[in-house]
């Protein structure tokens, strides 16, 4: 069972997130700017009480996610886009983690549909000692069922205090190499569908790092970022008073990364350059009780 404090802090940081994420429905519209729309959700978090957990993901069209603005710069939201919005909220290190989609061209409402479905589906399945693959058949029967496919290397992921990703994947279809069953524990269950081939690919850009665990060198910037971050991730727009320099700070971190010191996470995109929509929620399974922290 899950300690009942914890069990609180789970809440609060799903409150946060769902309220937020329902607010930011309506602030997405043609010509937005991306770095203000990222300000204004990240800025909404801290003022409900909670912290990002990680930088908020905004993902337009093809793009799958792991897109963060960087600082000034000029992408603003497209005309007739698909527009992924991934929130994550911690409260003392306990997550939340949800997406949703919105779309400014009604005719990609279906697509929007089949992964939102999926959730639903999932959401009715999951539970103590259910095999994460029958979750991912759900999923993938829910969105090819819809003329879909799922995007078949981005998974759900078990999440424990300061990590977003503990170790257990939850996937997005059938797969029988995932035989582990879902024990107590928070969990995000995250759908992903496509009109494209079902699979994501990196690309060069990276928007969004994390350190590896507690920096063994007496380093100054490493020290600082795992004092404030911990293994969360955390991007260049959040490092801008700490360098002299955006410059400085992004050859920094890239430097950092080539020495393998902190793990860098490329935007993902959609292989075939298939559209893709996105919906994701919490959930803390204890004992028989299910919530679904982010509803
Ligand atoms: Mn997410
Ligand atoms: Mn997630």
């Amino acid at each position: 069972m899950i300690n009942e404090e914890v069990v609180e802090k789970y809440l609060k940081a799903g409150s946060i997130a769902s309220r937020v994420r329902r607010e930011v429905e309506s602030l997405i519209k043609p010509e937005v700017s991306l770095v203000k729309l990222a300000e204004v959700i990240e800025g909404r978090i801290r003022e409900l009480g909670g912290q990002p957990a990680f930088p908020v993901n905004i993902s337009i069209n093809e793009v799958a996610a792991h897109y963060t603005p960087t600082p000034g710069d000029q992408f603003t939201i497209p005309d007739s886009s698909i527009v992924k919005i991934d929130i994550g909220v911690h409260v003392d290190g306990y997550v939340a983690d949800t997406a949703t989609t919105v779309t400014l061209n009604p005719a990609y409402e279906p697509l929007l549909e089949s992964a939102e479905k999926a959730l639903e589906s999932a959401l009715k399945v999951v539970g103590n000692g259910v095999p994460v693959n029958y979750v991912g058949k759900v999923i993938e029967d829910s969105i090819r069922m819809r003329g879909f496919k799922p995007i078949r290397n981005l998974t759900g992921h078990s999440m424990d205090r300061f990590m977003i990703h503990s170790g257990v994947s939850i996937p997005n279809y059938n797969d029988y190499r995932a035989r582990y069953k879902l024990v107590d524990g928070v969990y995000a269950i995250e759908p992903f569908a496509t009109n494209g081939e079902g699979l994501v690919k990196d690309t060069p850009t990276v928007a969004i790092y994390s350190l590896r665990g507690a920096p063994k060198a007496r380093d100054e910037l490493m020290k600082k970022l795992w004092e404030t971050y911990r293994t969360l991730p955390f991007c260049l727009r959040w490092l801008s008073k700490t360098f002299e320099s955006i410059d400085l700070a992004q050859r920094t971190l890239r430097e950092l990364t080539t020495h393998g010191r902190i793990n860098a996470y490329p935007v993902l995109v959609e292989a075939s350059r298939g559209l893709v929509s996105q919906y994701e929620h919490t959930v803390l399974i204890n004992g028989r009780e299910v919530i679904v922290t982010t509803i």
